[in-house]
C-alpha cells in the first residue's frame, strides 16, 4: 500500500514524480541465522504492507522438517531464502587459520548442497559476524550473485550519513546496517535513514536477527520491525530482496 500523505517528511511531491517516472527508491531488509519460527510469525505483518525480505539461513541441515516447511512457505510468499554458512563460522578467522579452499569445501559447498536437496537454490550469502576479506569476497562471488557484509555502525554516527548502506543496482558485495538492540539505533534514526533513501533515490540495506521482545542484544522487537516496515511502505519505498539489488 502506498500513501502519499507524507507531510511530516515533506517528500510527497518528489515521491509522486518518481512514481510516475517509474524509478523507485527501496529498502532491503534481511534476517540472519535460523530464527525460522520468529520470522514465520511475521507473515501477517509482511503481507499487510506487501513487504518482501531475505532470510540468510545458517545450520540449515540441523533444522527440523517443520522449519524447512516454514521456509518453503516464506519462499512461496515471495521472500528470498539465502545462505549464511553451514556452521556459521567466521570466514576471515577460518581462512586465516586454515585455507580458502578448506573454507569453501567445509562451510560453503556442503551448505549449498543441503539447501538444494530441500529444494532451495540460494543466490546470495551473508557473512557470519560480518568478518570478510577481499580475496574471500572474490571466491564467494563465483557462487553468489551478491554477498552481504555488515556496515560498521557507531553510536556517534547517524545511519543516514552511512553512504555504504545505500545502493542503486549493485551486484557483488553490499553492506547492511543492523537494527537489533545491540546497535543502539532509535526508531527515529532508522526512519531518518530510510527517508534518506527516498532523497538519494537509492535502496537502503537493513538487517536483523531474531524478532523478539526479549531483552537480548541480537533481537529486534516486533514493534520496531513493524514500525519500520510501515514507515517504508508509507514513504513509497519498494521492498527489495538482496538478489534483486
Ligand atoms: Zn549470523
Amino acid at each position: 500500500m502506498i500513501s502519499f500523505n507524507l507531510p511530516e517528511i515533506g517528500l510527497g511531491s518528489r515521491l509522486l514524480t518518481r512514481l510516475f517516472l517509474g524509478a523507485r527508491p527501496g529498502v532491503a531488509i534481511s534476517f540472519d541465522d535460523a530464527y525460522v519460527n520468529e520470522w514465520y510469525s511475521l507473515r501477517g505483518l509482511f503481507s499487510r504492507y506487501g513487504a518482501k525480505a531475505t532470510f540468510f539461513v545458517s545450520n540449515f541441515d540441523l533444522l527440523p522438517e517443520e522449519s524447512i516447511e516454514r521456509l518453503r512457505i516464506l519462499q512461496d510468499d515471495g521472500h528470498e531464502i539465502a545462505f549464511h554458512g553451514l556452521r556459521h563460522v567466521s570466514a576471515g578467522k577460518f581462512v586465516s587459520e586454515n585455507s580458502l579452499d578448506k573454507y569453501l569445501e567445509s562451510e560453503i559447498f556442503p551448505g549449498i548442497d543441503t539447501m538444494k536437496q530441500s529444494g532451495f537454490s540460494p543466490l546470495t550469502f551473508s557473512y557470519p559476524y560480518g568478518v570478510r576479506a577481499p580475496h574471500i569476497d572474490e571466491a564467494l562471488l563465483k557462487y553468489f550473485k551478491h554477498i552481504r557484509g555488515v556496515a560498521c555502525t557507531q553510536k556517534s554516527k547517524k545511519l543516514s550519513g552511512l553512504s555504504q548502506i545505500y545502493y542503486k543496482r549493485k551486484k557483488g558485495l553490499v553492506f547492511a546496517a543492523g537494527v537489533d538492540n545491540v546497535y543502539g539505533k532509535s526508531l527515529e534514526e532508522i526512519k531518518d535513514a530510510m527517508k534518506m533513501a527516498v532523497v538519494r533515490e537509492k535502496t537502503i540495506l537493513l538487517y536483523a536477527h531474531k524478532t523478539s521482545d526479549e531483552a537480548c542484544d541480537y533481537c529486534t522487537p516486533v514493534s520496531r520491525m513493524e514500525a519500520l516496515i510501515e514507515y517504508a511502505s508509507n514513504a513509497g519505498l519498494k521492498f527489495f530482496r538482496i538478489k534483486d539489488l
